[in-house]
């Protein structure tokens, strides 16, 4: 038996309205008493510090979607992590696919988030995933040890005790098209055992997540694997009742 606590992190992107949020949180809030999971919601910037206070009382963190590799200074339209640590923002979603993809984030600069979202003392949740094509030239696991090495080379493998990983394969995410159970597990246990090469203990004992396309209908075959420790949720989380449904189908 594991003795890591699942989590389940919402991810709304860029999605809702201040109108929207209320009956969203207090519907969660409302239906979360018997989820054994930990459970995040990743908003949107502006909508944190409202969230904060919508949580208030309850055990459910607060998360945001990106941050600024820098510290502060001139860099017009970031949001830095002491901003973020002010308003006591607990989890930091950094290289999400979108990030990846459409910002054209590198593994050096999602590297160096890492490294400041934990100099700030909030937890990174590191998303590592193949591209399509990748995955049908047989090169997912090349593809992710490259993105999970930049972040170990760059902070040390004991960084991540203070860290969670998210596997999200690209193709999976948004398209309704889910990873089998298998393929999830696969990668998971390659990422773990790649972790464990450098410490048994800290592979053993850091949750890694799946993401893409967990639906509350695929959520428990998900969450049965042994490596597969919870989501990170997109879509889904932006209704109560079927993020509700996948926060109760954890291990
Ligand atoms: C995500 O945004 O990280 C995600 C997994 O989205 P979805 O659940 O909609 O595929």
């Amino acid at each position: 038996m594991s003795e890591r606590q699942p989590l389940v992190a919402a991810n709304w992107k860029m999605n809702g309205s201040l109108e929207s949020m209320k009956p969203l949180v207090n519907a969660i809030k409302a239906g979360l008493d018997k989820a054994k999971a930990e459970v995040a919601i990743c908003a949107p910037y502006v909508y944190l510090p409202q969230l904060k206070q919508e949580l208030d009382g309850s055990a459910i963190h607060t998360g945001a979607q990106n941050v600024s590799e820098h510290e502060a200074g001139a860099y017009t339209g970031e949001i830095s992590t002491s901003m973020l640590s002010d308003i006591g923002c607990h989890y930091v979603i950094v290289g999400h696919s979108e990030r990846r993809n459409l910002y054209a984030e590198s593994d050096v600069l999602v590297a160096e988030k890492f490294a400041r979202v934990q100099s700030a003392n909030m937890l990174p949740i590191l998303c590592l995933g193949e591209q399509l094509d990748e995955r049908e030239a047989g090169t997912t696991e090349t593809v992710v040890a490259r993105q999970l090495d930049a972040v170990i080379s760059k902070v040390g493998i004991a960084a991540f005790a203070q860290a969670v990983i998210a596997y999200e394969p690209v193709w999976a995410i948004g398209t309704g098209k889910t990873a089998t159970k298998e393929q999830a597990q696969e990668v998971h246990a390659f990422i773990r055992q790649r972790l464990a090469q450098q410490d048994s203990t800290i592979a053993a004992s850091i949750r890694l997540l799946y993401g893409g396309s967990v639906k509350a209908d695929n959520a428990s075959d998900l969450f049965s694997m042994t490596d597969v420790d919870g989501g990170l949720i997109g879509g889904a989380s932006l209704i109560a009742e079927d993020f509700l449904a996948i926060c109760q189908a954890t291990r």
